[in-house]
């Protein structure tokens, strides 16, 4: 099959407790009842303001979060409720980019041991063939080999994330968490990362879940589109669908927030502005989780939560207007 990993149901719900003096216990629902896939090569990016659960549905994934229900599909295998040690050799083929290539790096270590690193864990490669494969990953991310007896904190921003990804590319990984790997870059660099990884996808088959917070970062990266709202899946759909026929009205409020320099899809467009701030995930909103903010919302949404509706070619949304 071409499926590199599918979830289904899948839940993720952290238990707090609410004040220091009160032994009440509650319940977050980062994530809940997410179901999609992503096929071999392909780029699935997953937007949504922050707190939305993308980043919690990432981690989960890839198990560094035990979910708390639902499947976990990766290469054919169920992995959701694998116990840990039957897990170590998947570890590998699943890794992950963070938005904040500083804060994951560790400063007191080489260049050339960040990246070797990884190559120790899994036991790799050793001696002068483990110094090759760093030296080799440096290029393959636009740094130099000399680069390895270097210290983090002498890179730029942009250097430091090619850092963190020649880290994930060390141990050969199928399928690459970028957790909103740009966000935090100069706008000037963006691109750079961006076709960046867009060219080792090509040369080494990668699959990626790529996140950010808003559509025009995933534009260009992504073959198909999610869109998360308070911890669900709210519509997902080719790129160019979403972008051209967005069928909920968050995705739409999110798509006009951006400037898109496309005359065709600004004359179906109108403006929808996004007004006040996501509801907490401790206590969401019964029926549809986007009801306190949407500008179509009926008695119906308040009361019935709205499933996701097949719309035909691979696009569906959750909506009750649908
Ligand atoms: Fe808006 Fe209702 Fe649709 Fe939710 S179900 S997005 S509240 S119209
Ligand atoms: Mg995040």
């Amino acid at each position: 099959k071409n499926i590199c990993i599918e979830v289904k149901n899948l839940k993720k719900y952290f238990l707090i407790k609410k004040g220091f003096f009160e032994k009440k216990i509650q319940c977050v629902k980062a994530v809940d009842d997410v179901s999609f896939y992503i096929k071999k090569g392909e780029t699935l990016g997953l937007v949504g303001e922050s707190g939305c659960g993308k980043s919690t549905t990432g981690r989960t994934l890839i198990r560094l979060y035990e979910p708390t229900g639902g499947e976990i599909i990766f290469d054919g295998v169920e992995i959701g409720k694998m116990p840990e040690k039957e897990i170590h050799p998947f570890r590998k083929k699943m890794q992950m980019i963070f938005q904040d290539p500083y804060a994951s790096l560790n400063t007191r270590m080489t260049v050339g041991d960040i990246i070797g690193e990884a190559l120790d864990i899994h036991k790799i490669a050793g001696g002068k063939e483990r110094i090759e494969i760093i030296h080799d990953l440096l290029a393959k991310v636009g740094l130099n080999p000399d680069h390895a007896i270097r210290y983090p904190h002498e890179f730029s921003g942009g250097q430091r994330q090619r850092i963190g990804i020649a880290r994930a590319l060390a141990v050969k990984p199928e399928f690459i968490i970028c957790d909103e790997p740009i966000s935090a870059l100069d706008v000037s660099i963006q691109a750079q990362v961006v076709n960046m990884l867009g060219d080792l996808q090509k040369e080494l088959g990668l699959t990626y879940l790529f996140i950010a917070h808003d559509l025009s970062m995933v534009r260009y990266i992504s073959d198909r589109v999610g869109v998360m709202y308070l911890g669900k899946l709210v519509e997902i759909a080719d790129r160019d669908e979403i972008f051209k026929n967005p069928a909920h009205p968050y995705t739409k409020a999110l798509l006009s927030a951006i400037p898109i320099p496309d005359p065709e899809i600004l004359k179906t467009r109108q403006s929808i502005l996004l007004e006040g701030d996501v509801p907490s995930p401790i206590n969401p909103p019964l029926g549809c989780r986007f009801c306190s903010r949407c500008k179509y919302a009926m008695k119906k949404c308040s009361e019935v939560e709205p499933e996701m509706k097949n719309l035909g070619k691979g696009h569906t949304a959750a909506c009750h207007l649908l």
